[in-house]
């Protein structure tokens, strides 16, 4: 089987004009998001993309052995489903199909059964013993307006559109997750389930403004689910570019650009990179003042992920875990603030948090008949160069006992192999920067409109800029907005 997304490469036409109305520079989901904004309003649109295939994030290739199809980045996507962007298109006839475990996360624990987030609400809490009516209220008060609630949260601080569902958001998201965890949650199964979504902010799980994702998730775990795309996640980029095509949009693809002298003229120019290569593209284009903010762009912490090719199912000990297309593997709140608040020291965690997602369980096409691919990868400190295979197969056997000998392949990537493999992961970061509600929020770059530069008709759309990390097309939808405005 080739690699997917060859088919786009030959068939994609390489850039025919001298001038377009706007060029977009990376073709990741914000990069694509931002071509159809502007493709969809009749403007000439040109995507360079310096790999051979379209994506950015959302590639699907055989990493491991022949047959086995594995998502080197992005998985889950209940972002996806939310987003506004996302909402807006009709992907399902450009061959994009949404496939739903019939749970959508378990957590396992050691010496109890695994704790479950189910699509429903009352399902979950009943699984969470004495804080089951806890949960429930806690999280009904969030799913109620949880349409109105994504759609102010998946845009830049500004005036809320609504302000009340946000209202019973913001003061909760912006304490520490451990300090809300504690204080709502008495159980540790709660506790548990609360820490490993909050664990995806990549922060300490002390620091403020950590529970937003332990809030978030699980609201969207009941309101849309956490699918994952039928073939792997290039089917979300491949989708895409077949409306893009459609559109009329062209596509250059092993196009790397390293200064704006690269690109055709164009009245807007989105670039799809983080604030330190969109420094070194435009160069002394830019004032040296925004030059500098660009560079200071703080990031977080990097990832060490994996992927392996499997003769079966991952020998779960709780057979609970089969029903699940992602499970957090690390254990107790206690033992994931640990590893979490190792890696914001800059320390390597020695029982590290794990991500991990078992696609072709609910998505045949993904393995040969019979066998199994998995997915997972863990936080580490920025540019850590060391290999993480064992720690988090450790993490897995102390769950499921036997899962080595299940191996037939695997594939590492290290936060320098990330970085090689995408530019956007400086140190390994996948988030396009640290997290953090003051950088992702408040001071993006210093800038009231945070799309825009100094330079008329230059915007950046990437992951780095509000709302941040994950697949939503937002970054790039609302500075092709910002464009089209501006000078479209
Ligand atoms: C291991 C991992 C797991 C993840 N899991 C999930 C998940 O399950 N769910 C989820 O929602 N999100 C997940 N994410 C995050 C998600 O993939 C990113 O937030 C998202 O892809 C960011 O999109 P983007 O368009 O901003 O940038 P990217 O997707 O990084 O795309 C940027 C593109 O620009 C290209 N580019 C960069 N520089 C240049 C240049 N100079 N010239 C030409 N092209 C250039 C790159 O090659 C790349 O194709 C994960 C990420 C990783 C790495």
């Amino acid at each position: 089987m080739g690699e997917p997304g060859r088919d786009l490469v030959r068939k994609a036409p390489m850039a025919i004009r001298t001038k377009y109305d706007a060029v977009i520079v990376g073709s990741g989901p914000n990069g694509l998001a931002a071509a159809l904004t502007i493709a969809q309003k009749k403007r000439s649109v040109l995507v360079l993309e310096e790999k051979a295939t379209l994506g950015g994030g959302t590639r699907t290739q055989e990493l491991t052995l022949p047959g086995f199809r594995h998502d080197v980045c992005s998985a889950i996507h209940p972002l996806a489903l939310a987003s506004p962007f996302f909402r807006s298109v009709d992907l399902s006839d450009r061959g994009l199909e949404w496939i739903h475990s019939p749970v959508p996360l378990a957590h396992p624990l050691d010496n109890e059964g695994a704790v479950l987030l189910d699509r429903s609400i009352n399902a979950t809490a009943e699984g969470l013993g004495t804080d089951s009516r806890r949960y429930h209220k806690l999280y009904s008060s969030l799913l109620k307006d949880w349409r109105k609630l994504v759609d102010d949260l998946l845009k830049p601080l500004g005036v809320p559109k609504h302000p009340l569902a946000l209202m019973r958001f913001g003061p909760k998201a912006i304490q520490s997750a451990k300090h809300l965890a504690l204080g709502k949650f008495k159980t540790r199964r709660a506790q548990a389930l609360f820490a490993g979504n909050a664990a995806h902010s990549i922060l300490p799980l002390e620091h403020w403004s950590s529970a937003a994702f332990g809030l978030l998730l699980p609201t969207l775990g009941h309101a849309v689910g956490w699918p994952m795309a039928r073939g792997g996640s290039q089917a979300i980029a491949d989708s895409m570019a077949n409306l893009l095509e459609s559109l009329g949009c062209e596509m250059n693809l092993g196009k790397t650009v390293s200064s704006l002298n690269d690109l055709p003229d164009a009245r807007a120019i989105l670039f799809d990179v983080t604030p330190r290569q969109l420094a070194r593209i435009a160069g002394s284009k830019l004032p040296s003042s925004y030059q500098k903010r660009l560079i200071s762009h703080i990031h977080g912490p990097g990832v060490f992920k994996m992927d392996w090719a499997l003769a079966g199912p991952i020998p779960w000990k709780d057979p609970a875990c089969y029903l699940a297309g992602t499970l957090h593997i690390g254990g107790s709140l206690e033992e994931i603030a640990r590893a979490e608040g190792d890696v914001g020291k800059g320390i390597i965690p020695e029982k590290p948090f794990v991500l991990l997602s078992q696609p072709s369980l609910f998505d045949p096409s993904r393995a040969p008949e019979g066998m199994q691919t998995a997915w997972a990868y863990c936080h580490v400190p920025n540019g850590c160069p060391l290999d993480m295979s064992n720690a988090i197969e450790d993490q897995i056997e102390r769950f499921a006992p036997g899962f080595r000998d299940s191996i037939l392949s695997r594939h590492s990537m290290s936060t320098k192999d990330m970085e090689s493999y995408n530019p956007n992961y400086v140190g390994g970061d996948i988030a396009g920067g640290s997290q953090s509600f003051e950088q992702i929020f408040i001071r993006p770059l210093g800038r009231w409109q945070p799309y825009s530069t100094p330079v008329k008709g230059i915007y950046i759309c990437s992951s780095s800029m509000p709302p941040g990390a994950g697949v939503h097309g937002m970054c790039g939808h609302l500075a092709a907005k910002r464009a089209l405005r501006d000078v479209l």
